[in-house]
């Protein structure tokens, strides 16, 4: 009877829906541009094989947007594929494999490339193609641009006005020669300060970082995360492991002074080398201690996060090291009852560089 009471959770838990998504990013999938941003089209390939074989749902975006939006469970272990910048590579390469495995997909389109109908980006009517056979397009700015302030003292009004534009402008020409555009937007370097989300929101769009971790109905609509797929990661073993991340639910992340308790933005001030973070887990559970003790925090460098429980529901972590100089993490996994699925969270951090600003 115990056995046959355990076997129908573990199918339970298995089939049940989810609220929960991976969103993965690539960019070239190519073996001979650059290696940072690239992946080669035989990974490729076999992480589309990995996503059949391995009954994952791939979503189209606007099923992504319905079921965050809406807070509509998705089925269990789905993922949305997504490309940032459009280049050519996608069309030659990615496109025809999609194609074959039936899988929808999203590109992240910077314009001004196109306007100028640089060869190594893919043209309108290629991008329309997309658009008959499965793929979406959304906006990725115009000139692909920092829009996070530049330092400390940038000004508000001239940050505002510069987003606008580059969101706006961008969505207009895409509009103007595409049948269809999703009202979703990349951010440019995965970078967002609290104002850039503020104006992303106002102009009426959904928002992408590429910060890692499992997307979920409690995420942040303007600063969804992605794992990024290319250069270091991606190999097949990276690539089991991100796909089948978990989303940590009703938890609160907040980041504090190196000294005293009081909570900072992402975008570290000057003087800030190791800001602390703080995890709370907000709902009392069975699996609420197995977090709390499970949890571990790293840093960009590798190193691993100091962990002081403070509570049985509060953990902050502390730095080893001081931060590296501009864009880096914090990720931070815990395992969870389902075998080889382990929760994942990401805190992203932009801290000054040798010339004082955030680029
Ligand atoms: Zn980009």
């Amino acid at each position: 009877m115990k056995v046959i009471t355990l076997t129908f959770l573990i199918l339970l838990t298995a089939c049940a829906s989810v609220k929960a998504v991976v969103i993965l990013q690539y960019h070239h999938i190519s073996d001979t541009t650059p290696a940072i941003t690239s992946l080669s089209p035989k990974l490729f390939e076999q992480h589309l094989a990995y996503l059949q074989t391995n009954n994952f749902t791939v979503l189209s975006i606007e099923q992504l947007l319905s079921g965050l939006q809406d807070k509509k469970p998705f089925p269990n272990k789905s993922v949305v594929i997504t490309f940032d910048d459009g280049y050519r590579s996608i069309y030659d390469t990615a496109f025809p494999l999609l194609k074959r495995y039936n899988y929808p997909f999203t590109v992240f389109v910077q314009t001004a490339p196109l306007e100028k109908g640089l060869r190594q980006f893919m043209n309108w009517q290629e991008l329309e193609e997309l658009i008959a056979n499965g793929g979406a397009i959304g906006n990725h700015s115009v000139n692909h641009d920092h829009l996070i302030p530049k330092s400390d003292s940038y000004s508000k009004k001239r940050l505002e006005r510069h987003v606008k534009f580059e969101i706006s402008e961008a969505q207009k020409a895409l509009s103007g020669n595409l049948s269809k555009v999703v009202n979703v937007f990349a951010y440019p370097y995965g970078e967002f300060s609290q104002l850039t989300k503020k104006v992303v929101k106002r102009l009426g769009y959904v928002a992408m970082g590429q910060h890692s971790g499992a997307a979920s109905w409690q995420s942040d609509l303007q600063a969804l995360p992605r794992f990024p797929m290319g250069g270091r990661y991606g190999k097949m073993d990276d690539f089991s492991l991100k796909v089948n991340s978990l989303a940590f639910l009703d938890v609160q992340t907040r980041l504090l002074d190196q000294r005293r308790d009081i909570g900072i933005s992402h975008l570290l001030p000057s003087l800030q080398k190791r800001p602390r973070l703080q995890i709370e887990f907000l709902k009392q559970g069975v699996g609420r201690s197995a977090l709390v003790n499970g949890i571990r925090c790293y840093a960009s460098d590798g190193s691993e996060l100091v962990k002081a429980i403070e509570s049985d529901n509060k953990i902050i972590f502390s730095m080893k090291n001081d931060v590296i100089e501009g864009r880096s993490r914090f990720n931070c996994t815990a395992p969870s009852a389902q075998k080889n699925r382990f929760f994942w969270l990401s805190q992203p951090l932009i801290s000054v560089d040798s010339n004082g600003g955030y680029y």
